[in-house]
């Protein structure tokens, strides 16, 4: 067969008055309703007295269809009546049709189950069944092949596809509602009549996918759908792509709200909710994307949110702190709704003076209008868990006086998320605070609080690392162990001692700066690094230490009061020495201050040269 103009831009001006050849020996027989989104196409494949006609049509159409066919065709020349489908703007015409059949070998074609139904209309003209003939039948100059489309709109729903011409007939998918009617799709825009026409009537996205498998077996050049527009060559791929991932069934979200505008703006607004809490994990981001996408259906000034946490007390996520969470004191009338369940809470607001103006929704939130004319939205947020109020989220909306039905619904359908995106907040700060918390006690001495030698390590090596490239950067290891220790253990017991160590270690602390690092390094030894001191520094910071606990000595719990006096040892980094090294030479400081009779503070011996670092580890001043 000849290659035909599959870009049809011939039928942008057609006259649909006349039948309308769209290829090959095939025309478009229908005919359009006034006043219709939902127009119906009937296609005729002329093969002379062979010809087939596809999908026939109403009662309401199908005087319109017979002209147009007579146009072309005596109307007896047809013997094959394709019923792609059971639906009565196919099908209705059957009986009709019947009368007028005057052939014993014409048959209606279609499937098992489609007959199952089409029978009913008591016609005389046998079926022949599609799935009973090998799912082709073959005419004068091509084969139609079926394709089987189960549940896309009908369990016994099929396709037929010319093979000669590309031409896929096919019936409800790849339909759309046409606001004008137009019997070709001009560009992609056309993709938008379509959507709502298959995420409503298409029942689930499988439904729709093994529909389109099956299609992508063959080789569409043009789609001829019942419903809708002509699609041409240039835009199949783009409409099968966009098909390929539409939301189906979304009546499944109708509750009593059928309408299939609205309903596709709240599946739009539902689906990207959900593909907020799944993309996002900081509530940061979900409250930016949340707030991005209710404002577009409604006119949201602000949302707040409140959220009870593990230990009790409640998180305000509120615009002023980026929704990163503050424990304010929260309002008073939030406070009252946290920890009361559902059944509390529809009661609070039939009895609590304060609450009689504000009105329930959906039974699920509550509006109030606000002095400064804006319109308040409670949403009491429930946990599925404990069945009460763990979070609250404020909504306030500018300029509107009342919620319609469908602002009411898009509301009620965020509750859920919400719930869970601050559900799981709370289980995010929970672990975080908890793994900090596990750190800190990693990090720390549990007697004394001060750092351990694992958190010195770590801490001043990196120190060092930074003093090898800048020689201001330098510190002095301040080492300190206490004088006979071991007596106060022995005279005043082991807690005794204990206390000793925790008051020695506050000393240290009152006697440091902040940027100092405080380590316990075991039994009654500490070590003090003075960041960026020099030598006469370092001793100062010593002999203060040394004279502040030979003044303060240690009061036990039981009112006894000791004495208690520490040995030191003070030693300076020299560039590029290991951190072994320098703390090494301020313990045999601090052995020489025992020597010397303890209480008193010892300067170690100056660094030997060091070893130059291997490349790229320093760089010396010049
Ligand atoms: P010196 O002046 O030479 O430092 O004498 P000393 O007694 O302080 O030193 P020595 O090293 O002989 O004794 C240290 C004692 O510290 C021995 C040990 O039982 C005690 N000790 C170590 N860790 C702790 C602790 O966590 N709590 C208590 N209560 N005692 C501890
Ligand atoms: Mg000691
Ligand atoms: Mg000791």
């Amino acid at each position: 067969m000849s290659a035909f103009d599959t870009q049809l831009a011939h039928l942008q001006h057609a006259d649909t008055r006349h039948a309308v050849e769209i290829g090959p020996r095939i025309w478009w027989v229908g005919h359009l309703l006034e006043d219709d989104i939902f127009q119906c196409h009937v296609y005729l494949i002329e093969q002379g007295d062979q010809s087939v006609l596809i999908d026939p049509g109403s009662l309401l159409t199908f005087a319109h269809t017979r002209e147009k066919i007579e146009e072309v065709i005596p109307f007896t020349a047809i013997r094959y009546f394709i019923c792609q489908h059971q639906d009565p703007d196919i099908a209705a015409s059957l009986p009709t049709l019947d009368a007028l059949i005057d052939r014993p070998d014409a048959v209606v074609v279609t499937h098992w189950r489609t007959q199952t139904l089409l029978k009913h209309y008591g016609i005389r003209t046998p079926f022949w069944l599609v799935d009973k003939n090998d799912w082709r039948l073959q005419l004068e100059d091509r084969e139609l092949a079926f394709i089987f489309t189960p549940y896309a709109h009908f369990p016994g729903a099929i396709c037929t596809f010319d093979k000669s011409t590309g031409v896929l007939f096919s019936s409800d998918l790849f339909g759309g509602f046409t606001e004008q009617p137009r019997l070709l799709a001009e560009d992609e825009s056309y993709f938008e009549s379509m959507r709502p026409f298959h995420e409503h009537y298409i029942p689930s996205p499988d439904i729709l996918d093994f529909a389109l498998t099956k299609i992508a077996e063959h080789e569409v050049k043009v789609i001829a759908p019942q419903h809708g527009s002509i699609i041409p060559e240039h835009l199949v791929p783009f409409m099968v792509e966009q098909l390929s991932h539409l939301d189906c069934g979304i009546y499944l979200h109708a509750k009593e709200n059928t309408d299939i505008q609205r309903l596709s703006r709240l599946n739009t607004t539902l689906r990207e909710i959900t593909q907020t809490m799944l993309l996002y994990r900081d509530f940061r981001d979900i409250a930016a994307r949340l707030l991005h996408v209710v404002s577009r259906g409604l006119p949201v000034e602000r949302i707040d949110y409140y959220t009870r946490l593990e230990d009790g007390t409640v998180l305000t996520l509120s615009p002023e702190n980026q929704f990163s969470g503050v424990r304010d004191p929260i309002p008073e009338g939030i406070a009252r709704l946290i920890g009361i369940d559902h059944k509390e809470w529809l009661r609070l607001h039939h009895e609590h003076p304060q609450l009689k103006a504000h009105s329930i929704r959906l039974g699920s939130f509550c509006t109030h209008p606000s002095p400064d004319g804006t319109l308040v939205l409670t949403l009491p947020l429930i946990s599925p868990q404990t069945h009460v109020v763990e979070a609250v989220a404020l909504l306030q909306l500018t300029q509107i006086d009342e919620l319609t039905r469908e602002d009411e619904q898009v509301i009620q359908q965020i509750t859920m998320p919400l719930q869970v995106a601050l559900e799981r907040e709370v289980i995010y700060r929970s672990i975080d605070s908890k793994r900090e918390e596990a750190y800190q006690r990693s990090i720390h001495d549990s007697l004394t609080g001060l750092c351990n030698r694992l958190y010195m390590q770590d801490v001043m090596k990196r120190q060092c690392r930074i003093h090898d490239r800048d020689p201001h950067a330098g510190f002095a290891a301040i080492m300190l162990d206490i004088d006979h220790f071991k007596s106060i253990n022995d005279r005043h017991g082991h807690a005794a001692g204990d206390q000793a160590l925790k008051q020695i270690a506050e000393l240290m602390r009152m006697a440091s700066r902040e940027t100092d690092v405080l380590v316990r390094l075991g039994g009654e030894e500490f070590v003090l690094f003075s960041l960026g001191a020099n030598q006469k520094g370092a001793i100062m910071h010593a002999e203060r230490l040394r004279s502040l606990i030979e003044q303060r000595g240690c009061s036990l719990e039981s009112g006894v009061s000791l004495k208690l006096t520490v040995s030191l040892g003070v030693a300076l980094r020299a560039q590029l020495e290991p951190l072994d090294a320098v703390i090494q030479r301020a313990d045999q400081a601090l052995y020489r201050a025992k020597q010397d009779g303890r209480n008193c503070c010892r300067v170690a011996q100056p660094a030997p040269a060091q070893p130059p670092a291997a490349a790229g580890e320093c760089f010396p001043a010049g």
